[in-house]
């Protein structure tokens, strides 16, 4: 039976016991999960979670700590939180991805289920629990599922980066990508080299069989050179009928190797579509990061190189001398 502390009147007690079953079951009924847990990371209660298609129940971990449910870096940022809240009784947020697979207290079907693999991901609110009972410094850990919206997130993301003609990555990317390819050949002394591409006599073949030849040209073409791309090289399209490929960890005799199978590449492409006879090339400019070189440069080498490589009759690749 409860104790009435005899210090506090009946009434009062009453009305704060009734405050305390509202609250509790407004949590329960709540669609996210809500966690106790005290300053050693152990869980003491688990409240809601009603929405059993984003949380998998969580008695099971009552009784336990973090340290005993999650991966370790992950419970050692959870513990540091919930502590943090204790102390300064201010709001702490987090945003952590997490597997039911990981969970290691979780009862055996959640872990071995359909599901259990897929990455979840969740937002983290923590607040010090000031009045819970007998003024146990806990904090209440609210968890979020918001994995559809960081699914959005990484959609609208791809789309943002992409080209939409030919689904090889846009100027955008190349430049992002390209900073920190750069720094790191720097830092590593890595090689690094960049292949800028433009297609032969394109204008005409738009001239002559259509646009739709031409756009069939630019899907095919970039698509069978991704093919023979590494999954760490990057192929941008950096205008009209220009493209850029990103080559980490490749020097200037890689470069031009790759480049020679990509002209190999694309005189075997073919246009079914819309102009079967056409056989097209492309010119390819080959240039290699030298020491302090910005990607402006590298880029401006291969910008040379390419118009050597036309300069001298097209279908061929040139490396910058
Ligand atoms: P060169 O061999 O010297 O590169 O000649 P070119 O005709 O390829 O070069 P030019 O720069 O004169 O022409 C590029 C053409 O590419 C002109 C433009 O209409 C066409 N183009 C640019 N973007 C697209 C596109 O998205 N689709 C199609 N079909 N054509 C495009
Ligand atoms: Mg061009
Ligand atoms: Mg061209």
């Amino acid at each position: 039976m409860e104790r009435t502390p005899s210090t506090v009147p009946r009434a009062d007690y009453d009305a704060v016991c009734a405050e305390r079953d509202q609250l509790l079951t407004l949590l329960h009924a709540l669609p996210d999960i809500s966690f106790v847990l005290d300053e050693h990371g152990l869980y003491v209660q688990v409240i809601g979670g009603a929405n059993e298609a984003l949380y998998v129940r969580g008695q099971s971990l009552i009784g336990h700590t973090l340290h005993d449910a999650l991966p370790e870096p992950l419970a050692d940022q959870c513990l540091k939180l919930v502590r943090t809240a204790i102390e300064s009784g201010e709001l702490q947020t987090i945003e952590y991805c997490l597997r039911a697979a990981d969970v290691s207290l979780l009862p055996e079907d959640a872990r071995r289920g359909e599901d259990a693999f897929a990455e979840q991901w969740f937002e983290g609110r923590i607040l010090s629990l000031r009045s819970y009972e007998h003024s146990a410094r806990v904090a209440l850990w609210v968890a979020v599922n918001i994995t559809p919206r960081k699914q959005l997130e990484h959609y609208w993301q791809e789309v943002a980066h992409t080209d939409s003609l030919t689904g090889v990555s846009n100027r955008q990317r190349l430049f992002e990508r390209a900073h920190t390819e750069v720094e790191r050949a720097h830092r590593h002394r890595h090689p690094l080299s960049l292949l800028e591409l433009d297609f032969d006599h394109f204008k005409r073949l738009n001239d002559r069989h259509g646009h739709a030849a031409g756009d069939e040209a630019l899907r095919r073409i970039t698509q069978a050179c991704r093919e023979i791309l590494r999954d760490s090289d990057l192929m941008a399209r950096i205008g009209g009928e220009e493209f850029a490929i990103l080559l980490p960890e490749t020097d200037a005799h890689g470069a031009v190797d790759l480049a020679t199978r990509i002209l190999n590449t694309v005189r075997e492409v073919r246009l079914p579509d819309f102009a079967p006879e056409v056989r097209p090339t492309v010119s390819i400019g080959c240039a290699t990061l030298r020491d302090d070189d910005s990607f402006d440069q590298l880029m401006r080498r291969a910008d040379e190189a390419l118009y050597k490589a036309k300069a001298n009759g097209r279908d061929q690749a040139c490396p910058y001398p």
